[in-house]
């Protein structure tokens, strides 16, 4: 399939609407699996398991340039970013494929940093890398499958959000946006950002990402009603959310977790903190809904046990799309704005 490139042409596809194509194409009932495209992972029978399969592609100018991440960074994001969907499904990685398209100015050392960094992030989340493939291409191409597994029944979908839910997210949003404004700033400007210690934090969100893999299964079992991992921006996930569910959420813009360093970026470049947060991406945090009364124990868990903080930010709702409510308590429609790989 050709996806049309630039401009307002018509059949120019966004990304859901291209993936509400393919699940239409792919649509039929095959045996073992017990659910298709349209998640965050597919699940299929795998003996008394079931298996979480994901995969994510990462190419050269669209996701990453080359001038501005070094190799390790890259290798380890790659996998993490994989890792974070078998984690918002409440399932454990177990295994990846690794598939490289390499151009030819691509020197032997670059490709064994890759690898580096890939191997920091497998030992990192208990995952084997067991194989893969290579080939010539015009650009660097990292493509990357990871199994996981859940028990029967564990997982957690984006479908099962119900009215009354709270909606709550792990850790604080708009980090990763942030470091990569940071990463693009002048020389001095990164340098002190980074000796005043906020600097610091904010790369390593964007360049270093972190997959809450205990933290998913700990929600999956304290009562989660739906669950996906914050990529593309919290609002545009969350309307995805609540897309599969078929209904709707408010947000209350001052409970949403802006990430700490993002006033002092605010600073030194024009940056909107709560924007950012709402439409950053690449956060990977969890999105969850849950029943009310389940909210004050997942939170104390995740606290105890990995130090994770969990915001409750809004509710789910009849109907269908997203309200903001402000600081005064006026609701204004909130856009699903944020990463769209072919929108923009
Ligand atoms: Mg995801």
């Amino acid at each position: 399939m050709v996806i049309p490139a630039g401009g307002d042409e018509p059949g120019r596809l966004t990304e859901d609407e291209l993936v509400a194509e393919l699940r239409l194409l792919l649509a039929e009932d095959a045996p073992g699996v017990v659910l298709g495209p349209g998640d965050d992972a597919a699940l299929v029978e795998l003996g008394d398991r079931q298996g979480v399969l994901t995969t994510d592609l990462m190419v050269e100018g669209v996701h990453f340039l080359r001038e501005t991440v070094t190799a390790a960074d890259l290798g380890y994001k790659a996998l993490v970013v994989n890792v974070s969907d078998v984690a918002a499904m409440g399932g454990s990685p177990r295994f990846a494929l690794v598939s490289l398209g390499l151009p030819s100015d691509v020197e032997a050392p670059w490709v064994v940093e890759l690898y580096g960094g890939l191997r920091a992030a497998a030992a990192e989340y208990a995952t084997a890398i067991v194989g893969g493939d290579t080939s010539r291409a015009d650009r660097i191409v990292i493509s990357i499958a990871v199994v996981g597994e859940v028990m029967p029944g564990g997982a957690i979908l984006r479908s099962g959000a119900t009215p009354g839910d709270a909606v709550v997210v792990t850790g604080s949003l708009g980090a990763s946006a942030g470091g990569l404004v940071l990463s693009r700033a002048d020389a001095h400007v990164v340098a002190q950002a980074v000796s005043d210690g906020w600097g610091r934090e904010l790369l390593d969100a964007h360049f270093r990402p972190t997959a809450r893999v205990g933290e998913g299964q700990t929600l999956a079992g304290r009562g989660a009603t739906a669950m996906m991992d914050v990529s593309d921006g919290l609002s545009l996930d969350l309307s995805r959310l609540c897309r599969e569910s078929g209904v709707g959420a408010i947000v209350h813009l001052t409970e949403v977790p802006v990430a700490a360093g993002l006033t002092q970026l605010a600073d030194v470049a024009p940056v909107d903190p709560v924007r950012l947060a709402l439409e950053g991406g690449e956060d990977y945090e969890l999105l969850a809904t849950m029943p009310v009364d389940r909210v004050a124990g997942a939170t104390d868990l995740l606290s105890e046990r990995f130090g994770t903080a969990l915001t409750v930010i809004g509710e789910v709702r009849e109907g269908e799309g997203l309200v903001a409510r402000d600081r005064d308590g006026a609701e204004l429609p909130l856009e699903p704005r944020g990463w769209d790989h072919f929108g923009r």
